[in-house]
């Protein structure tokens, strides 16, 4: 009996650690680190507004999206919309997609990347695989999870547009949504690199309630999750510094994830084989439970 129950004993202390090698995220990691080598692979030049390589990767985004069923929001994936800079008239394209919420369908949790980035320069690709390569694919996890496990608020899954060229997608996007009910925006915008293990986290500082819900969130990984960066310490203000700033503006209240800037910020080198896998993954692990509190928590 004594050697049954070791053998059982010794069973059960298998599966475990099985489990945990495998990994214990709710999305599939493998076709996340995927999805990211995809988007910021040669064959997108570097995604830039209003050339081929942004068509290409705008393509591809929205048939992930069709093979993880996910519908386009207001029966569409692609958002149109122009504007004049200083280096001319754009055409741009957000992709918008929906999962309808079980108890708040017309209040939203708006979860952003952007997917633009800066194309090419001379004979360079600018692939940037962590600016934002990062945050779009993790979108695709998100969506993954959530059809599997329908919200209780209404989501938009939004790849932004533009947000090189000034935040051009997001500002379209909160302007188009203003009679909207959005309980808050949550913003991944280079989430892929850190040689620090260090994920940070702006926004709570703007609102006591989501505040409240960051401090009392418990992290499901070894990946340090900071405040900072948000005007209340001595480095830099990222208030306004991605596709959040034009929510803030409109008194949204967000969360912005991201990672300190490292050498590869906005260069060619920003490229997969350069990412910090294990980071990225408990990066998306963190950013999916912080918002699985705020669904079922609210604000
Ligand atoms: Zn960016």
């Amino acid at each position: 009996m004594k050697n049954i129950i070791n053998l059982f004993t010794c069973f059960l202390f298998f599966i475990t650690i099985g489990y945990s090698q495998e990994g214990n995220q709710k999305f599939d990691e493998d076709k996340l680190l995927n999805r990211l080598e995809i988007l910021s692979s040669d064959k997108f030049e570097g995604r830039r507004t209003g050339e081929k390589g942004n068509d290409l990767a705008r393509a591809y985004i929205i048939k992930e999206f069709k093979s993880l069923n996910v519908s386009g929001f207001n029966g569409k994936y692609e958002h149109p919309f122009s504007f004049d800079s200083r280096v001319g008239k754009f055409n741009a394209n957000n992709i918008l997609v929906e999962i309808k919420g079980t108890d708040y369908p017309n209040k939203y949790i708006v979860v952003s990347a952007h997917h633009d980035h800066l194309g090419i320069s001379g004979d360079l690709i600018y692939n940037g695989a962590d600016d934002d390569a990062s945050g779009v694919a993790a979108l695709f996890a998100f969506a993954e999870y959530l059809k599997q496990n329908p919200p209780k608020h209404s989501v938009i899954l939004a790849a932004f547009d533009a947000e090189e060229l000034g935040l051009r997608g997001a500002k379209y996007f909160v302007e188009k949504m203003k009679d909207s009910d959005i309980l808050v925006n949550i913003n991944m915008d280079m989430i892929s690199r850190s040689s620090k293990n260090e994920l940070y986290v702006v926004g709570g500082r703007y609102n006591k309630a989501l505040e409240n819900l960051v401090k009392a969130h418990e992290n499901p990984t070894n990946t340090k999750l900071l405040v900072g960066h948000d005007g209340s310490d001595e480095k830099d203000d990222w208030t306004y510094a991605s596709d959040h700033g034009p929510f803030h503006r409109a008194k949204i209240p967000f969360l912005y994830f991201g990672n300190e800037d490292h050498a590869a910020y906005h260069k060619p080198t920003d490229v997969f084989a350069d990412i910090t896998p294990d980071f990225y993954k408990n990066a998306v692990g963190i950013i999916l439970s912080v918002f699985l509190d705020l669904d079922t928590k609210g604000l």
